[in-house]
């Protein structure tokens, strides 16, 4: 394949995954790069309550419509103490604002007010599916990230809840760390580097193979 399309349009995903896909031998593209317009129902197309099922019918979804090997991944954050609450519905755990990701954790905090450091634990899930055309069989690839939540925001770096999130491995919130450091360890970060992995064993995204 030539070119590898991944359907987001999230900036911070897209910023995330130009680094992770940085080495592949394929063109990697966004659905805005290539003149994709917002059709107004994308949001509609994740309406599984499972992370594989959603980022698969992204993957198809955007497949259809641009005729390239698709990939998509749907990811969310698992709280104990909120029995691994918000999940799949993490983009959306608040009230739909402007501000959404600050609603979030917003919300989060308040959730979790009073509940010990040992008490906050939690992890991060990004499920990555690549499709080679809209009616092949989906590739799946996982990847998790420990932590927990943490008193009060900390660092401006990443999206969504990294500011609330401390990784030990890094003795630091998310929000603190840099982008190369939160790559290295991250749900994502592991995900993609599973697809990577898959991608080279298998001669996938070389420019040489045949359908995929
Ligand atoms: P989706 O994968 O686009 O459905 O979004 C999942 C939501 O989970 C995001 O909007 C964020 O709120 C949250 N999330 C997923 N991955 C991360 C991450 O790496 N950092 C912070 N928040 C994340």
């Amino acid at each position: 394949m030539d070119k590898l399309l991944v359907a987001t349009r999230s900036k911070g995903k897209i910023r995330e995954i130009r680094k992770l896909l940085g080495g592949v031998k394929c063109e990697v593209v966004f659905p805005d790069e290539i003149g994709i317009a917002y059709g107004g129902v994308e949001e509609l197309i994740e309406d599984t309550d499972t992370y594989a099922g959603n980022a698969a019918a992204k993957a198809k979804y955007f497949a259809r419509i641009s005729g390239l090997p698709t990939l998509a991944d749907d990811s969310g954050i698992e709280v104990d103490a909120l029995d691994g609450r918000p999940g799949v519905f993490s983009r959306r755990y608040a009230a739909v604002t402007e501000h959404q990701d600050q609603a979030n954790n917003r919300k989060m905090l308040e959730e979790l007010a009073g509940v010990p450091r040992s008490g906050r634990t939690a992890r991060y899930r990004c499920v990555v599916v690549y499709v080679p055309t809209p009616e092949g069989d989906p590739f799946v690839f996982e990847g998790t990230c420990d932590g927990r939540i943490m008193d009060s925001p900390d660092g401006e770096g990443g999206f969504g809840y990294d500011p609330i999130f401390y990784s030990a491995d890094l003795d630091s919130s998310f929000g603190q760390a840099t982008q190369e450091a939160k790559d290295a360890i991250s749900h994502r970060g592991r995900a993609f580097q599973k697809f990577i992995e898959w991608m080279e064993k298998e001669g996938v995204g070389g420019g040489e193979e045949g359908a995929a």
